[in-house]
């Protein structure tokens, strides 16, 4: 298992600053400065390992602006790993500057969802918004505006329960992960029917937490560090064949990060 390290000043000079990157990053076009794509925040980043800088709420605003979609790594010539330095400079950020409560908050609530008092609580929410519409206009704290789905009072209905397909040819367990049993709960049964009728019997464990992906891109390393240790000796419970997820972020995590 990956132990954190501090940040590999050795993986950020391997950045040619050939400015490739300003291409495709979608930040850049808003921001219009060095600091706006990968090759001015890894700059930033070596300069603040190596004493030249002091990690300031401006060096953090710059970090913050990245949005972590790293079309930067798969155009940069020279295969620098923008995500493995960036989300150590955002752990370094989180520790020297903190992190704001929204987002402790928001980080957190995804950690506990899962919990017996949150499950209660979404089960709940679900009942007492079922008036409402399936998708609620929700304001975020960066001013945009989106459509959230609600909960269901159905909400992690899914859980610790065995979907076996007539002829069997293979076992999946299905990684839930935060969202799906318990606000998309139509995607993960559709999922479970595509593959009961493909020949999979689906096993959907009872107690997986958040993947820990906007854990680790945020740079909460020892959050995201307990997730995956806690999801994956949940799914050593368990016999199966392969893995199926319904959410990119969670397929992403567990290919790359786990
Ligand atoms: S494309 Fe790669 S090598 Fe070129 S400036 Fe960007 S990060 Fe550096
Ligand atoms: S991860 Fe995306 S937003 Fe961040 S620097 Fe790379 S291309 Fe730009």
């Amino acid at each position: 298992m990956e132990k954190f390290i501090e940040l590999p000043l050795d993986l950020a000079q391997k950045c040619v600053k050939c400015g490739l990157c300003k291409s495709v990053c979608p930040t850049y076009p808003y921001v219009q400065e060095e600091a706006g794509f990968a090759r001015g925040r890894l700059a930033l980043a070596e300069m603040v390992v190596k004493g030249e800088l002091p990690l300031s709420e401006e060096v953090a605003r710059q970090w913050d602006q990245c949005a972590m979609c790293r079309r930067c790594e798969w155009i940069c010539p020279n295969n620098v790993e923008y995500k493995e330095i960036m989300v150590k400079a955002r752990d370094m950020q989180r520790e020297s500057l903190g992190q704001g409560v929204v987002k402790s908050l928001g980080l957190k609530s995804l950690e506990l969802m899962q919990s017996g008092f949150g499950r209660k609580a979404i089960k709940l929410a679900g009942k007492l918004l079922s008036p409402l519409p399936s998708e609620i206009k929700t304001p975020f704290p960066t001013g945009a505006v989106k459509f959230m789905p609600k909960p269901t009072a159905r909400a992690f209905g899914l859980r610790g329960k065995v979907f076996e397909a007539q002829e069997e040819k293979g076992k999946l367990l299905f990684f839930t992960g935060c969202m799906i049993d318990a606000f998309y709960g139509k995607t993960g049964e559709n999922v479970i029917k595509l593959m009961n009728r493909a020949g999979y019997t689906v096993v959907v464990p009872e107690d997986i937490k958040c993947c820990g992906a906007p854990h680790y891109y945020s740079g909460n390393l020892q959050a995201f560090e307990r997730l995956r240790d806690h999801n994956l000796k949940e799914m050593g419970k368990y016999d199966f064949d392969a893995v199926v997820v319904a959410c990119p972020t969670c397929g992403g995590a567990l290919q790359e990060d786990y």
